[in-house]
Formats: C-alpha cells, sequence, structure tokens
C-alpha cells in the first residue's frame, strides 16, 4: 500500500532522515519508536507530503507521490493525519471541523459530507457531540473528533503523531481503544509513540529510527523483547 525507497530530508545543514525505506502492506500497522528528535514526525510528514522530501520516493497505491505534479491535496484525501494537539478549529462545531476539509478542499457536496461525518462520529463514539465545540470536550474526546476528521475521507492509511502524549493519563485509554478497533476492523496505520505498551498491543511492526535511519525493525516482540541493536537497547532501557 504504502513504500519508501531511501527518503532523505535535511533542514538547512541537519540531515534529518538520510535513508529511510519501509513497506507498509494493507491493513498493517507500523510503529515508529527513536529518541526525540530522530525524525518520527518528520517521517510522517514527508509520507503525507507536508513536507518535501530532498531524495527517494513514497509511493501511495504504486504511484510515486513525490513527483512534482501530483496534486498533494488529492494525495492527503487518500490519507488520514492524526497530531498530538488535535489542531481543531475551536470557533467551529464538531460537525464543520470534520466536514470543513471534505466540502472546502475536496469538494464534497456538503449534504454527503455531513452524512459521513455523523458516520465517523458514531465511530468514534461522540455521535452526541456533533454540535458542540471543542473546549467543551474532554481532551480525550477532541482527539476522537480529530481521528474522527482524519477518517470522514475514507482513507487508505491513517497517520498518527504521538496521538495520547497531550493527554492525562486517565484519557489516554478511550483513545488507545479506539485505535485499537480501528486496527482489528484492518485500518493500515502508520504512527509514531513514546508509550511502548501500546506499541506493543498494536504494532505489526515497530521501527527503531535513530541517526536518520531505520536502525532496527521487526515484530514488537523482537524489536521491544528483545532488541538487536546496542542502540535500540540502550533507548529502551531509558524509558524504564
Ligand atoms: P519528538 O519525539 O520530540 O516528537 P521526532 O522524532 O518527531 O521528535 P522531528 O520532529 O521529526 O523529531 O524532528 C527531527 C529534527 O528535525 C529535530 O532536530 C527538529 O528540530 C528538526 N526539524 C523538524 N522540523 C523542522 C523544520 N520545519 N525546520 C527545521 N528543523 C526542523
Ligand atoms: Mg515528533
Amino acid at each position: 500500500l504504502l513504500s519508501l525507497k531511501g527518503v532523505r530530508k535535511s533542514f538547512g545543514a541537519h540531515l534529518v532522515l538520510a535513508d529511510v525505506s519501509l513497506e507498509v502492506q494493507e491493513g498493517a500497522c507500523v510503529v515508529l519508536i527513536g529518541a526525540s528528535g530522530s525524525g518520527k514526525s518528520t517521517l510522517l510528514r514527508c509520507i503525507n507530503l507536508l513536507e518535501v522530501v530532498d531524495d527517494g520516493v513514497v509511493e501511495l497505491d504504486g504511484q510515486d507521490i513525490t513527483d512534482p505534479r501530483v496534486d498533494g491535496d488529492e494525495v492527503r484525501s487518500r490519507m488520514g493525519m492524526v497530531f498530538q494537539s488535535y489542531n481543531l478549529f475551536p470557533h467551529l462545531s464538531v460537525l464543520q471541523n470534520i466536514t470543513l476539509a471534505p466540502v472546502r478542499v475536496h469538494g464534497v457536496p456538503r449534504a454527503q459530507a455531513l452524512e459521513r461525518a455523523h458516520d465517523v462520529l458514531q465511530r468514534v463514539g461522540l455521535a452526541d457531540k456533533a454540535n458542540a465545540r471543542p473546549d467543551d470536550l474532554s481532551g480525550g474526546q477532541q482527539q476522537r473528533v480529530a481521528i474522527a476528521r482524519a477518517m470522514v475521507n475514507a482513507p487508505r492509511l491513517l497517520l498518527l503523531d504521538e496521538v495520547t502524549s497531550a493527554l492525562d493519563p486517565e484519557l489516554v485509554g478511550e483513545v488507545l481503544d479506539l485505535l485499537q478497533g480501528l486496527r482489528e476492523e484492518g485500518m493500515t496505520m502508520v504512527l509514531n509513540t513514546h508509550e511502548m505498551g501500546f506499541a506493543r498491543s498494536v504494532a505489526d511492526e515497530v521501527c527503531f529510527l535513530s541517526d536518520g535511519v531505520i536502525l532496527e525493525r521487526g515484530p514488537a516482540e523482537e524489536v521491544l523483547g528483545a532488541p538487536q541493536q546496542e542502540r535500540t537497547q540502550r533507548f529502551l532501557s531509558r524509558l524504564l
């Protein structure tokens, strides 16, 4: 479904991603781990075309989306992205937050967008909050709205950047449960997290990002349970 080959990205003289290759099969959940600043968010942003890669190729459904001729908005309509800080528009209702991009950016007729918005709100368990403002919701509810918004175009995959790290501990569970449910329904996901327990429970593959490359990858129980690389071992031991 998604394939990265030799992706490179620098900010000025700072090489963040040196050479990243990654294959994500349909229905798989790939979890990126690594130290702060190792480039996890940058990698998700490169997949989503929020950053332009310096070198390498990103393919979605066999199409090279790094080709400058591709329409970034169209590509982004096939991926949902969720951020740590929800990024909801505070002056819009939950329903308006969800329908804004489909209607304004992707040209979906309003009635159809509303219908889909109600469907995804139902899916995240917030059907009764359609007319609420983000400020009236808990952090966990706001993040579930952000996930609903990411799903409204029925994306091919979800990109999730530290979606639980801004939440109070007692609110983390509801978001993790939702993602676990989506994963069981076969949603393809690439996510990064500092929560190794969550990584272990959802990941088909865990990738440890270090020095601009994926230094170690494999099933969660191997990478998290019995890491082979010294750097991975050091990273994980610091988290305990
Ligand atoms: P964290 O776990 O703290 O979220 P991360 O692994 O997601 O870290 P990134 O946010 O991808 O790391 O950042 C990787 C490096 O790239 C950092 O050194 C950061 O300062 C730098 N960086 C990211 N975005 C930009 C930008 N737009 N301009 C300049 N430097 C940037
Ligand atoms: Mg980050």
